[in-house]
């Protein structure tokens, strides 16, 4: 899979970027598609989905976009919907593909997220890319540039292929080094309501789950959730484990957010859902922990475990590569 826009992601170290980012080597063209009532749910993404609303004193953004660049991309989309400004951007969790687009909104967007987010953003997210900026970059470029040299005075067959790799790590490189890091302004515990343009937004964190600083951003009047990563619609999820994942209290979680009073949910990746979805979610991570328990009791070892196949029910879902993921995850847990 050739990335050549997107460093972190190219350099195949930041894990999250390379499983969740999307399949496309080019970027699709962004585009905000209405969801109700001044609600709109941006498509064309490379990672986390973004949505945002708007009304007549601004605009408030859930998640950022995956880049820089992509963040550019959403900020001029909005503008083409609403002349209104970006007052508000609420980050459902801290991973990169919904947290390092940040740098390209206006200076006066106050960033608002759950603390834990906010504290995982600068223990989590930025030593690994100064690392990467630092260290790790300009080490694979050096070894690369080796490599093209030896195979230049060899002649060799794959010389070509070598040089387009060093030419992409170089421009993942600038782009890595174009990063800036850019933290919330307003940060919250259990709860936070934004008012804006005679409506509310609620903002709520329940507990550990994907990470342990997730928001749920729930739009009472449009009757919409928009769940962030404690949803991948259609697809395997990817469980935060380096951030205190819970997959227990993610269930719990999920079944709490399905007693409100919502119509329509945007998952953190996928197409636009509904309760079901949320459901859905639910009932796979139970029949996962119920197979890693089963497993455990039959005195299997991780290895051992991480060869279950696909569960019946879920075969079909996109990203099984995160399955045995999601089984280590689960078994750790559960060993706990
Ligand atoms: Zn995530």
């Amino acid at each position: 899979m050739k990335r050549p826009h997107f460093c972190f992601i190219g350099a195949g170290l930041l894990l999250l970027g390379a499983l969740l980012g999307a399949q496309n080597a080019a970027p699709a063209a962004v585009k905000a598609v209405p969801v109700t009532g001044g609600l709109y749910l941006m498509e064309g993404l490379e990672g986390g989905n973004v949505s945002f609303l708007v009304t007549d004193e601004g605009v408030l953004v859930v998640d950022s976009g995956t880049t820089p660049e992509e963040g550019k991309r959403i900020v001029e989309e909005i503008a083409k919907v609403t002349d209104k400004l970006i007052r508000f951007l609420i980050l459902t969790h801290y991973h990169g593909d919904h947290t390092f687009g940040l740098q390209a909104y206006p200076a006066t967007t106050v960033i608002i997220a759950q603390q834990n987010t906010a504290d995982n953003m600068r223990r989590l997210n930025e030593p690994r890319l100064r690392g990467m900026m630092e260290k790790q970059m300009p080490e694979m470029i050096a070894a690369q540039k080796l490599k093209v040299d030896t195979l230049r005075k060899k002649r060799a067959k794959d010389l070509k292929q070598e040089e387009e790799r060093l030419k992409t790590l170089e421009s993942e490189f600038a782009e890595l080094q174009a990063l800036r890091f850019v933290y919330p302004g307003v940060t919250f515990q259990t709860k936070l309501s934004v008012f804006l343009g005679g409506q509310e937004v609620e903002v709520v964190h329940l507990g550990r789950a994907h990470t342990d600083g997730d928001s749920l951003v729930h739009f009472p009047g449009l009757k919409v959730l928009h769940a962030g990563d404690l949803l991948f619609a259609g697809s395997y999820p990817y469980i935060g484990v380096e951030a205190g994942a819970d997959t227990a209290n993610w269930i719990t979680a999920l079944k709490v957010v399905s007693s409100w009073d919502v119509e329509k949910v945007i998952p953190g990746h996928g197409r636009l859902t509904d309760k079901p979805g949320l459901l859905k979610m639910a009932a796979y991570l139970s029949e996962l922990r119920e197979a890693v328990k089963g497993a455990i009791a039959a005195g299997k070892s991780l290895e051992e475990a991480k060869k279950m196949a696909p569960l019946p029910a879920w075969k079909g879902f996109e990203r099984e590569r995160l399955l045995p993921l999601n089984i280590e995850a689960v078994y750790k847990e559960l060993k706990k």
